[in-house]
């Protein structure tokens, strides 16, 4: 099952926006760019909602029908490891396997080795053919990636061997994530990473490396811009590279985890993937929900008191809600307005406040985080927050395809 060239994961924390998400990729096909939609959710994502796997099968089948969409899609089982794929097997058609937890457990001496002397023609000066600065690496560096990286690679294999003699006729995707590492992966680093998959022969169609510079959960790159764009292009031209060299398959491309609402680099992006012609998956899951909270908040009544509701428990449990993200967000408790004086606010505030417009003097990032990891309070509320969805849907659903096809889809792909 091959992924197609640009695709989208659009996750959806309570399963109700399928078919809004679905409606911004057929506005795109209608102005002539093919995305595959890929509906994520990770076991963390799962356990905080109380939803299974099949739960997001259902949704997206729902969608695909209403439209009657022809086009490609994906149930991916995002951030697995081998504790929890097994719930994920028969539902999912996309794994994404994290490896972060090994990185830095080492190999066997005698494996480390092998490795080395099977790729040592890479050692040295290798040119890439897409751009002008050669890589360069020594064996001592290389021993290092391999200590580093090796086992967590071997790790992911296991994994994909369990799930390939369970789905049997490789009817799926492999993404390998390490965006939630401590470390980006440098040039070389990620050179040698592409290699020891192809030495385990996992069939990866796309990778998510941890990038330079900070990518927080919905809001903005925090990094130098220059910096990235370098980093991004290296890390494209040795996709290139790799697959070529390694014979890694034709679709492998980079995964951009936490990829919502990075404005700052959209267009870098953009402009970089032309260039090399070829594509990226980007995903986003979070920004729906908070398009959700938006639109509670501004259609007042029972809608803005849930949102109200929401913010006065996150900001009483900051730091339960914070732990399981702890390296995918930067929340200054200071900067976050007091609950007292957020239940005086009119819808309006409420949602300027939350809204990623830092031309906007009420937009606080802080609150929108703290915000992002707060769904966890409207999974708590259970049916009262699904029925307000239910009630306010017509704003809701308008701003969830908004969303994903101005501020994403459009200055990434268009
Ligand atoms: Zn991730």
């Amino acid at each position: 099952m091959k992924l197609q060239k640009y695709s989208i994961g659009t996750g959806d924390r309570f399963g109700c926006q399928g078919k809004a998400q679905l409606k911004a990729i057929i506005k795109a096909q209608e102005q002539g760019i093919d995305i595959a939609i890929v509906w994520n959710k990770s076991h963390r994502e799962h356990l905080i909602t109380k939803t299974m796997p099949d739960d997001v099968l259902r949704e997206a089948q729902a969608a695909v029908r209403e439209f009657n969409w022809k086009g490609n899609y994906f149930i991916d089982a995002d951030h697995i490891d081998a504790s929890n794929v097994d719930l994920f097997i028969n539902s999912s058609n996309y794994f994404t396997l994290d490896i972060t937890k090994y990185i830095g457990k080492k190999s066997s001496d005698i494996e480390i080795k092998r490795f080395i002397d099977n790729y040592r023609q890479y050692l040295g000066n290798i040119s890439l053919p897409l751009i002008k600065e050669p890589l360069i690496s020594d064996r001592k560096q290389v021993k290092e990636i391999a200590e580093t990286y090796l086992f967590a690679i071997k790790k992911a294999s296991e994994l994909y061997q369990k799930i390939e003699n369970n789905k049997k006729q490789n009817n799926f995707v492999i993404e390998i994530s390490m965006d939630e590492a401590s470390d980006p992966q440098f040039p070389v680093d990620f050179l040698f990473i592409l290699a020891a998959i192809a030495h385990e022969n996992i069939p990866v169609q796309a990778i998510a490396p941890k990038f330079i510079g900070k990518f927080h959960k919905g809001v903005d790159y925090d990094g130098d811009i220059e910096q990235f764009a370098k980093h991004f292009k290296i890390l494209l031209a040795i996709v290139e590279f790799a697959k070529q060299e390694f014979l890694l398959p034709d679709s492998l491309k980079l995964s951009i985890h936490s990829g919502s609402d990075k404005f700052a680099i959209y267009k870098i992006i953009n402009a970089e993937i032309k260039h090399f012609d070829t594509g990226i998956h980007l995903k986003t899951a979070g920004t729906t929900w908070l398009e959700e909270l938006n639109g509670l908040a501004i259609s007042g009544n029972e809608g803005l008191e849930i949102a109200k509701e929401i913010y006065l428990n996150a900001y009483e449990r900051l730091d339960e809600l914070c732990e399981p993200y702890s390296s995918v967000i930067d929340i200054n408790k200071q900067k976050l307005p007091n609950p007292i004086e957020v239940n005086k606010w009119t819808g309006e505030k409420f949602a300027r406040t939350l809204t990623h417009d830092k031309s906007c003097p009420d937009y606080n990032m802080h609150f929108r985080q703290l915000l992002h990891l707060g769904y966890k309070i409207a999974a708590e509320m259970g049916f009262r927050y699904k029925n307000a969805l239910k009630i306010y849907s017509k704003i809701i659903n308008k701003k969830v395809t908004r969303n994903i096809f101005e501020r994403h889809i459009k200055p990434l792909f268009l």
